[in-house]
C-alpha cells in the first residue's frame, strides 16, 4: 500500500496555492514544491536554468514544457519526498500532467488529489496587486490580507519587501489568459480526482477545510 501523501495545488495565479502550500507542508511534515519557487531563484542566482527561463517568466508566460518537467523530475529523486509531497504550479499544461503520470508510475505512486483552488477574477487582481514577496527568504505577505508588522520588511528575515516583476496588473491578465488557455484543460485530465475548495476567506478557515478534505 502507498503511505506517501501526494497532493497537487491547482488554481489560477493569487489563489493562494504557495501560501496554503507552506502552511500544509509544515502540518505533515511533507515537502512544498512550487515550480514558480525553484525558476525564482535560479533566475536570482543567474544559474543556467535562470538564464533559461527569465524571459517567460518576466513576461507572464509559460516556460516550455520539457524544461519544467525535468526540474520536477530531478526534485522527485530526492530524498525528502519519501513521505509524501505537495506541488504548487505544475503540472500547468496537459502535457506536464501526463509527464507527471509515467513519473508517478515510476515512483509507484497510485494514490493523489487534486485541490482546485476556486478563486474569482475580481478576487485574483486585487491579492496579486497586494501581493509583496520577501527578496531573501521568499516570505509573501498581502498589504490588504496579511501585511507585515513593519510595512516592507519581511517578518521572518527583516528583509525588504519587493512587488514581483510579474504581479503587475498588466502581466496579471496576462497569466490569466494564459491560466485559462493552457492550465485549465489540466482540470479535465484529472476529473474524478478533483476536489474543490472556495478559496475565498480567511487563511485559517481554508487552512481547516484543506485538513478535513484531505482526512476524508
Ligand atoms: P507561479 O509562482 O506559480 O505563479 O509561477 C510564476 C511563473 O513561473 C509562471 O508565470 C511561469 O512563467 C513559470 N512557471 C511556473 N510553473 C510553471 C509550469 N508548471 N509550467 C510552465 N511555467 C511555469
Amino acid at each position: 500500500m502507498q503511505d506517501k501523501i501526494v497532493l497537487i495545488f491547482f488554481g489560477p495565479p493569487g489563489s493562494g496555492k504557495g501560501t496554503q502550500g507552506k502552511i500544509i507542508s509544515q502540518r505533515l511534515g511533507i515537502p512544498h514544491i512550487a515550480t514558480g519557487d525553484i525558476m525564482r531563484e535560479a533566475v536570482a542566482n543567474e544559474t543556467e536554468l535562470g538564464k533559461k527561463v527569465k524571459d517567460y517568466l518576466g513576461r507572464g508566460l509559460l516556460v516550455p514544457d520539457e524544461i519544467v518537467i525535468q526540474i520536477i523530475e530531478e526534485r522527485l529523486k530526492r530524498d525528502d519526498v519519501k513521505k509524501g509531497f505537495i506541488l504548487d504550479g505544475f503540472p500547468r499544461t496537459v502535457e506536464q500532467a501526463r509527464a507527471l503520470e509515467g513519473l508517478f508510475k515510476k515512483l509507484s505512486i497510485q494514490n493523489y488529489m487534486v485541490l482546485y483552488f476556486d478563486v474569482p477574477d475580481e478576487d485574483i487582481i486585487k491579492r496579486i496587486s497586494g501581493r509583496r514577496s520577501c527578496v531573501k527568504c521568499g516570505s509573501v505577505y498581502n498589504v490588504f490580507f496579511g501585511p507585515p508588522k513593519t510595512p516592507n520588511k519581511c517578518d521572518s528575515c527583516g528583509s525588504d519587501l519587493i512587488v514581483r516583476e510579474d504581479d503587475t496588473e498588466e502581466k496579471v491578465k496576462k497569466r490569466l489568459d494564459v491560466y485559462k488557455q493552457s492550465t485549465l484543460p489540466v482540470l479535465d485530465f484529472y476529473s474524478s480526482k478533483v476536489k474543490k475548495i472556495s478559496a475565498v476567506g480567511k487563511i485559517e478557515e481554508i487552512t481547516e477545510s484543506i485538513v478535513k478534505i484531505i482526512q476524508n
